[in-house]
């Protein structure tokens, strides 16, 4: 076991924050029960944010970022982990205050991490990442509140991302119809190849309109926030859920109540940052079980440590498609 490793690392300068790749030794790890060597990481939309500083993402200088990682615990001091073990990491402040994934190795609370069903490998894990983690949060809210199948289409916002592409894929598999909304035209083949029935433009959605619409969705998964949710919410059927996580578009909300009191619609947040732990293992269960893994594959694309500044710019910028896997150790 050597002692230097290599990571991606942020720092404040003059102006604004620089990124850059380092070599660093095991001390530079902040504290944690459980060391990893890291196999794959990935881009999510947060991570865009955090390695361009167009949000305030990061909160501890300097910074390993990576939101997510995928690897095997080599030394561990918490009783639920043995060297060998197969993890992946999502969130809990990772890549934010705490060093991420975008390194060699890790250093975590045990608590942390899941323990990877058998049948992902650990290069899947980080193709789902922290996006399709939450894709599978949201399925899992649409069917508590009572979404089956029978009730009508889901609406999939943000379709050609990273969530986007994981809830079709998940959403297709379990039965549902699926209408996928995309700025993507050129993408319509591909969100068909996941399981959408149905593309409609993103334009469709994102101006202001009015408090209700036409019911024309049992049930919606939404990565874009914004004018997007509140059209999505004015267009749901009666009784339906709105699964909201994502802010592509904005983080306001320009809703009335009208869905909510006329048609007794329900907006289910979801959070996968600080998601309980049986929560986490159940999804983790649950992408095992429900995800076609050809899908996945067709949705990843594969990306070295140095490409990671770049393809944090290129999310941002909606050109990502899909998933990203990055190799941390290539
Ligand atoms: P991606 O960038 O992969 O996907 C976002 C998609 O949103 C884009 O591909 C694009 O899809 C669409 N989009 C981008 N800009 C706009 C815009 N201005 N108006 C309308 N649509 C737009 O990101 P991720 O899938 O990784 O994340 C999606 C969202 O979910 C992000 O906001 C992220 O922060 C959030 N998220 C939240 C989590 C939580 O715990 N709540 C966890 C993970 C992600 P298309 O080209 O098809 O139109």
């Amino acid at each position: 076991m050597t002692d230097k490793f290599r990571a991606i690392r942020v720092s404040k300068a003059e102006t604004g924050q620089k990124t850059e790749i380092v070599e660093l030794g095991l001390a530079d790890l902040m504290d944690g029960d459980v060391t990893v060597a890291v196999d794959f990481s990935t881009v999510n939309y947060k991570d865009g944010l955090a390695l361009t500083g167009a949000a305030p993402v990061v909160r501890t200088w300097p910074l390993i970022p990576g939101i997510d990682f995928a690897g095997k615990v080599e030394t561990s001091t918490n009783s639920d982990f043995k060297p060998g073990d197969r993890v992946v990491l999502n969130g809990w402040g990772v890549g934010e205050t705490h060093n991420g994934g975008y390194a060699q190795k890790a250093r975590v609370k045990g608590d942390w991490l899941v323990k990877l069903p058998d049948s992902i490998s650990n290069a899947h894990a980080m193709a789902i990442g922290t996006a399709g983690y939450t894709a599978m949060l949201c399925v899992m809210a649409l069917e508590k509140n009572g979404v089956t199948p029978d009730k009508g289409d889901i609406l999939v916002t943000g379709a050609a991302g990273g969530v986007g592409s994981v809830a079709i894929a998940l959403l297709a598999k379990l039965g549902y119809r699926v209408i996928a909304s995309t700025g993507r035209a050129s993408e319509a083949d591909y969100l068909k190849g996941l399981g959408a029935a149905e593309i409609i433009d993103r334009n469709e959605l994102s101006a202001p309109g009015k408090p209700l619409g036409k019911e024309r969705w049992a049930g919606v998964v939404d990565a874009v926030g914004s004018n997007t949710l509140a059209n999505a919410l004015a267009m749901t059927r009666y009784g339906g859920t709105v699964a909201a996580c994502g802010l592509a578009q904005g983080m306001d909300l320009p809703a009335s109540v009208a869905p909510f009191i006329l048609r007794g619609v329900t907006l289910a947040g979801i959070d996968s940052v600080m998601a309980p732990k049986a929560k986490r293992i159940e999804a983790w269960s649950r992408l095992a079980k429900d995800l076609d893994l050809g899908k996945l594959d067709a949705m990843t694309s594969r990306a070295l440590l140095k490409d990671v500044p770049q393809l944090g710019q290129d999310i941002l910028a909606g050109k990502v498609r899909g998933r990203i896997v990055v190799d941390v150790n290539a």
